[in-house]
């Protein structure tokens, strides 16, 4: 016997008409390339995003075509979010930091039909626009007068001329929930990049999840900053469960450096910020300097890479505001694990809840996780036994765009399939999941492991430094040896040995690291991640100390 409620599919398309009817007030705020505050609402977006929906209409594209962006974190681009997936076309964020040859092999891979750019961005698209075959027009983000001339970009026109013409209204298509709505291409740091592809469905269930209140309990009364990028896996689905649940929207375009970011938060009394460690280390070295203290922020998520305990620490003491430590993957829509208390934690004293907050936390429900051996047996949620970590879940990747890789999918003893993260994992009595490393940057010394981040995290907690990345170096007796390299404050001064002494009684004896390699700069991926292939490379013809 089937339920008898209504049959409607989960389309993006009513998310946008749900916050231009209940929300349509709230506004979206964005700081423009040009370097103004721009002000709009969601039911100007909703408006908008139909006129492009109509300016789309008139391209004579096929349902599930691919547009693709290269844009800052601005309202043009949520236009372009919800015009686009709402047509049913699909929506590709390109990553702009990407090397111009990676972003047209992406561009052709993906089939992109039309490309809409920032216009920071037109040497890039200038450099690439030969290469990229199947582009048929270029859209540039910006006002009919500011359209650059004699650009050499083929079909040019202003964002603003190809759809400020076009009707307000649009009767958004009804179709399978399961068709494609976004992707977006992991950053192949090995081998060419491989494409995640987001449905219509994963993304409003994935939209349903993040706002739940353990994970970034978002409502109509937060002003929320997305730092993270709206060019890659969707800023971790901000611009969803923001129209979702009618919260203000604020865009910080492409002034990411500290000073930029805290007067947005302070101007636009930004409650929750959502960001990747690399840029709340500007921002909090900023305000250190300056003495500075935020007066509306609350709650910030952050993720992407591990969050040292000392900027928890910061935030949290200095500043009295929670951080809520993220784990998740491009495959992964991308949210898998936030951390929050549990009740029975509340009543803990202050460092153990601090302990629990380091992890990267618990499941969201729709997502499924577990530890393996190397022989694919499941392993206890203890704590302390670490392994390979599975996930499935309905936004996880089944496959990648174009069957790309193969079948990704480990199946277990029912058949079902599960995702393998490439992370290194342990998770608690509690579930709380901690990340002990990505499983190609775990160093293995004498046939132990010691996880890069730890070493990484106690360096952090030194004053005088900045940023610290731990990799292994080939050693004759234990096949790896950790060293650290480190980038000091300005002004923060500390020897090798200083900091080796920091390492005692902080960690085992034998993971503290054999070396500390002090450098100018450590180099960072496209998503604002240490580069560890890069530095490996750099560190090439490196020694270890004799001693070691
Ligand atoms: P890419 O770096 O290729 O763009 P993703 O953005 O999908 O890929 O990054 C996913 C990976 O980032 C995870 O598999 C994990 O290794 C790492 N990661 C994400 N969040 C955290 C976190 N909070 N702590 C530690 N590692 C993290």
């Amino acid at each position: 016997m089937l339920g008898l409620m209504q049959d409607q599919p989960l389309l993006i398309s009513s998310l946008i008409e749900f916050a231009e009817r209940h929300h349509g007030d709230a506004e979206i705020v964005s700081r423009r390339a040009e370097g103004d505050i721009h002000r709009t609402t969601w039911r100007e977006v909703a408006v908008r995003s139909r006129q492009v929906a109509n300016a789309l209409e008139a391209e004579q594209l096929l349902f599930s075509d691919r547009i693709a962006t290269l844009a800052w974190n601005g309202y043009r681009h949520l236009e372009l979010y919800y015009g686009v997936s709402g047509s049913g076309k699909v929506l590709h964020t390109i990553n702009p930091r990407l090397h111009p040859d990676q972003i047209a092999w992406i561009a052709n891979h993906a089939e992109d039909q039309i490309l809409c750019f920032d216009l920071n961005f037109l040497p890039l698209v200038q450099a690439v626009h030969a290469k990229c075959g199947t582009i048929k027009k270029y859209v540039a983000l910006c006002d009919a007068d500011k359209l650059p001339v004699d650009s050499g970009i083929p079909n040019l026109v202003s964002y603003e001329s190809w759809m400020g013409s076009r009707p307000g209204t649009y009767a958004w298509p009804t179709f399978d929930e399961n068709s494609a709505s976004s992707m977006c291409y992991t950053s192949g740091t090995t081998g060419n990049p491989k494409a995640a592809l987001y449905s219509h469905r994963s993304t409003i269930l994935h939209a349903y999840a993040a706002a739940l209140p353990d994970v970034m309990a978002l409502s109509a009364r937060d002003s929320v900053l997305p730092v993270v990028p709206m060019f890659h896996v969707n800023a971790w689905g901000i611009p969803y469960s923001a129209a979702l649940t009618g919260a203000k929207l604020v865009f910080p375009g492409p002034a990411l450096d500290g000073k930029s970011v805290f007067e947005l938060i302070e101007a636009e009394k930004v409650s929750f910020a959502a960001g990747v460690p690399t840029v709340w280390q500007m921002m909090l070295g900023h305000m250190q300097a300056n003495g500075l203290k935020f007066s509306t922020l609350k709650r910030t998520v952050i993720g992407g890479s591990a969050c040292p305990p000392a900027m928890i620490n910061a935030f949290q003491q200095l500043y009295g505001v929670d951080v809520l430590h993220a784990w998740g993957m491009t495959e992964m829509s991308p949210l898998g694990t936030l951390c929050t208390l549990k009740n029975k934690h509340l009543s803990l004293p202050s460092e153990a809840q601090t302990a629990i907050r380091m992890k990267q936390g618990r499941a969201i429900f729709g997502v499924d996780m577990k530890i393996v051996d190397g022989d694919g047996n499941e392993l206890p949620w203890d704590g302390k036994a670490y392994g390979d970590l599975l996930v499935k879940g309905p936004w996880i990747v089944k496959e990648y765009f174009k069957g790309e890789g193969g079948d990704p999918l480990l199946p277990d003893a029912e058949g079902r399939g599960w995702f393998p993260t490439g992370d290194v994992a342990t998770i608690d009595a509690d579930g709380f999941l901690q990340i002990t490393d990505r499983s190609k940057d775990v160093i293995k010394s004498g046939g132990e492991w010691i996880s890069s981040i730890d070493i990484e995290n106690i360096a952090m907690a030194h004053p005088a430094v900045a940023m610290a990345a731990c990799v292994g170096v080939a050693h004759p007796k234990w096949d790896e040896r950790p060293i650290v390299v480190v980038v000091k404050k300005p002004n923060g001064e500390v020897s090798r040995e200083e900091l080796l002494a920091f390492y005692q009684g902080k960690t085992a004896k034998w993971q503290i690291p054999d070396d500390v390699v002090f450098v100018e700069a450590i180099p960072l991926g496209a998503t604002g991640k240490i580069l560890k292939t890069r530095l490996r490379e750099q560190l090439r013809g490196y020694q270890l100390p004799q001693s070691a």
